[in-house]
């Protein structure tokens, strides 16, 4: 046990360290992306195919920093009284963006749910991931829906999309770090997600076939902690 309980201390300020790297190595990539985007502007006109690959890799490395960190402990999780329904409308123009740019439809349905404790960010980034690979899922002209309701003292989200659905090879490893069947995916976004719903004393469903695919999260609204 002694032995066992090192080992979980090192891997804590092993982790706690990865964090600290990942928030310092953002600062110099902020500064060249910067440049970059000042040379794409300017005199560099030749190399605007070269310029742009550059930007578009340090905004995928970027990403997969913020990923980590959310997988990192929050130690600023900022646990307050929120509504859902509010979390998802401040994301719908974002949301609407999304979809007019990969061409489908959003629906929203909205139902009456009461505030909850949570983490107003982390339930956004939650939405945001799950959302995503709903967009990436699906043909363009196919529905994303986005369901609350409340049940059994239950506020309950559900990401509806009429994507491919997923394999049983993919969803025995579901929110694994780095599983992805994606060429350019970074297989972090579920890990996210199933961190911010444990943090949040919630559960997660999936229900998936060749017609699409279902994100059921469960929260607990009497206070949990
Ligand atoms: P990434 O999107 O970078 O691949 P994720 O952790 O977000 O990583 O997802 C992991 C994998 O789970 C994806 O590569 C995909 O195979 C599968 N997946 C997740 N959501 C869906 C979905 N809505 N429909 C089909 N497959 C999905
Ligand atoms: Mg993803």
């Amino acid at each position: 046990l002694e032995a066992e309980l090192h080992r979980l201390d090192r891997l804590n300020t092993v982790g706690e360290m990865a964090a600290a790297i990942g928030h310092e190595v953002r600062n110099p990539m902020t500064t060249v992306r910067g440049y970059l985007q000042m040379m794409l502007k300017k005199e560099y006109a030749t190399y605007r195919e070269q310029l742009t690959t550059m930007i578009e890799e340090l905004d995928r490395a970027n990403t997969i920093i913020s990923d980590f960190l959310s997988l990192a402990k929050n130690k600023t999780a900022k646990m307050k009284k929120h509504n859902l329904n509010a979390v998802i409308s401040a994301l719908v123009p974002l949301l609407q963006a999304e979809a007019l740019h990969t061409g489908h439809q959003l629906t929203i349905n909205a139902g009456n749910v009461p505030d909850f404790v949570m983490d107003a960010k982390e339930i956004r980034q939650l939405l945001l991931n799950l959302t995503r690979n709903a967009f990436e899922a699906m043909k363009p002209g196919c529905e994303l829906t986005i369901t609350t309701s409340f049940a059994n003292g239950k506020v309950v989200l559900s990401v509806r999309d009429r994507g491919k659905g997923i394999p049983q090879s993919v969803l025995d490893k579901l929110g694994t770090p780095f599983l992805t069947t994606k060429d350019n995916g970074t297989g972090l976004g579920l890990a996210v997600c199933y961190r911010i719903v444990e943090r949040h004393g919630a559960k997660i469903d999936v229900e998936t076939s060749p017609a699409g695919t279902t994100f059921i999260i469960s929260f607990p609204t009497e206070n949990f902690q």
